[in-house]
């Protein structure tokens, strides 16, 4: 029988409200250690060494900065997101001064260590993003045409960064996802899109294996070499004219109508516009914690393999590709026949930790195996070289950029979630355009001007990861 609160005996009552306050009382205490866990718990900063097969190909270290500067733009970061900013900032503004301050050298973070996926704008399942097919449409092209704009700059530039936008597939685990892919392709080719569903046996002739159920492949997606990328945005962010810093590590700074930036050797850069452009590595200096966690992926690529192995394997499109799982393997094959594999298991290190970890060997061998389940003649390869890198997750798996800050003059780019190697230098454009007043044309864009959900602070966030991690673990189809 239904009983109202009249009715509840005075035993009870004393009972609910005793634990009505000290439910209230957790929820106060969790606010409170949410609120002061990041005074209490402040990150440690560091910056490991990239140690990716890529970073061989990166170019020589830049000086640091060695006098006091002002300039109109300071751009914390020197990967995809920090170069193409300048570069834009200073095609759209030829006359302002735009220095890029990186703690190492370019390309020391995820943009000198990923998976080398040149992708259009994609959602890890399928390839929309708002659900919304004219406006998926409008970013796929917006992102295609990134695609040809880094073709057009790199070959501007007379810089080969191994661009080949031959598609790539995404290749479906399970035969109930290759049916969810193949209804999702008929809907999208309705809309337009000139996605193509491929069968496993298709799948199979593309790529030499039998371990998928299906594909969706996307013809304006590709691969390129990452380390040559980076070579690339460096050389024409110089030539337009933006100085660039390594070893300059900014350790503090104090916002204001001109920003004053500390470098870690004591040095100082004044600006009136800020571009955070500092991915995982934010939070570190008290910027986007709530948007982003860093969560660390490994990577293992083989050394050069003999061709008549390649044959063997019968990788023949050479196309790129990831699978279907949440905790995403993706493969690539570069000119010299190295095939790499990244992904699988995640890491997320306490309090947004970024230092290498102690226990990487096993996700290493972890990726080895399933190398060797994808295609068997593998197995008893080794890596050449292994590398982990920090991504910067956001909570829906969706980026944002745009303008923050008391003065409306401190710019970001964040939460690519694994996604950026194309997209970076389209939100470089962006913030060159939001930075020079001309930002209006992209409102249409669902992810300017927006922040990801909130993350909360430690504890709370640990945990949180911890508990979604195992959740999509025993859901993710097929564990090596
Ligand atoms: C293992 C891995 C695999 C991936 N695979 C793919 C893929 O296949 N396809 C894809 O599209 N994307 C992939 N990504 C994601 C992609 O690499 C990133 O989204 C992209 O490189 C982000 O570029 P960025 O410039 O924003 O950040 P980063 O390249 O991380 O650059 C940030 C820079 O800021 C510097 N910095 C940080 N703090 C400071 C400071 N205080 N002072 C000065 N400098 C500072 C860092 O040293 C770093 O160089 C992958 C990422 C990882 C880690």
């Amino acid at each position: 029988m239904a009983s109202d609160f009249r009715e509840v005996n005075p035993r009870r009552r004393t009972f609910l409200k005793k634990a009505a306050i000290a439910g209230a009382g957790t929820v106060a205490a969790a606010a409170g250690i949410n609120a002061i866990a990041p005074i209490v718990m402040p990150e440690e900063t560091v910056f490991e060494t990239n140690r990716s097969y890529w970073s061989k190909a990166l170019p020589p270290m830049n000086p640091a900065l060695e006098e006091n500067i002002d300039v109109d733009v300071a751009v914390i970061g020197g990967g995809f997101t920090g170069l193409s900013s300048a570069y834009y900032i200073r095609k759209n503004s030829p006359n302002k001064r735009v220095a890029v301050l990186e703690a190492k050298t370019c390309g020391n973070g995820a943009s000198g260590r990923n998976g080398a996926m040149m992708l259009t704008m994609t959602d890890d399942r399928f390839m929309m993003w708002s659900g919304e097919p004219e406006l998926d449409k409008r970013i796929y092209e917006l992102t295609v045409g990134n695609i040809a704009a880094l073709k057009e700059i790199s070959a501007g530039a007379g810089m080969d960064c191994e661009i080949e936008q031959i598609g790539a597939l995404q290749v479906c685990n399970t035969p109930e996802i290759a049916g969810e892919g193949k209804s999702y392709i008929e809907r999208a080719r309705e809309a337009g899109f000139p996605f193509e569903y491929w069968t496993k046996e298709q799948v199979s002739a593309a790529l030499g294996t039998d371990a998928y159920a299906g594909g969706l492949f996307d013809p304006g997606s590709g691969q390129l070499h990452p380390g040559k990328l980076v070579g690339m945005w460096k050389a024409v962010a110089q030539s337009a004219g933006a100085e660039i810093y390594e070893g300059a590590a900014v350790v503090h700074v104090e916002e204001g109508r001109v920003h004053s930036l500390t470098i870690a050797n004591g040095r100082t850069v004044r600006a009136k516009s800020l571009v955070i452009a500092t991915n995982a590595y934010s939070s570190k200096l008290g910027y986007l914690r709530r948007a982003v966690a860093p969560v660390f992926d490994y990577v293992g690529i083989t050394p050069p393999l003999d061709p008549r192995l390649i044959a063997e394997i019968g990788w023949k499109s050479r196309i790129p590709f990831n699978d279907s799982r949440t905790e995403v393997y993706y493969l690539g094959i570069t000119r010299d026949n190295r095939i790499h594999i990244g992904g699988g298991p995640v890491d997320y290190s306490f309090n947004d930790g970024l230092s290498d970890r102690t226990d990487s060997a096993r996700r290493y061998a972890t990726i080895q195996r399933e190398l060797g389940r994808i295609f068997p003649k593998l197995a008893g390869v080794d890596f050449e070289t292994t590398w982990s890198g920090s991504v910067d997750m956001s909570l829906d798996g969706s980026p944002a950029v745009g303008v923050m800050g008391r003065f409306k003059n401190v710019f970001y780019g964040i939460g690519f979630s694994g996604h950026g190697v194309n997209l970076t230098s389209v939100f470089g454009r962006i913030i060159a355009d939001l930075e020079t007043n001309r930002g209006e044309q992209w409102n249409w864009l669902p992810f300017v001007n927006r922040l990801p959900p909130y993350i909360p602070n430690e504890p709370f966030r640990w945990l949180g990861i911890q508990v979604a991690l195992d959740y999509y673990r025993r859901k993710d189809p097929v564990t090596p």
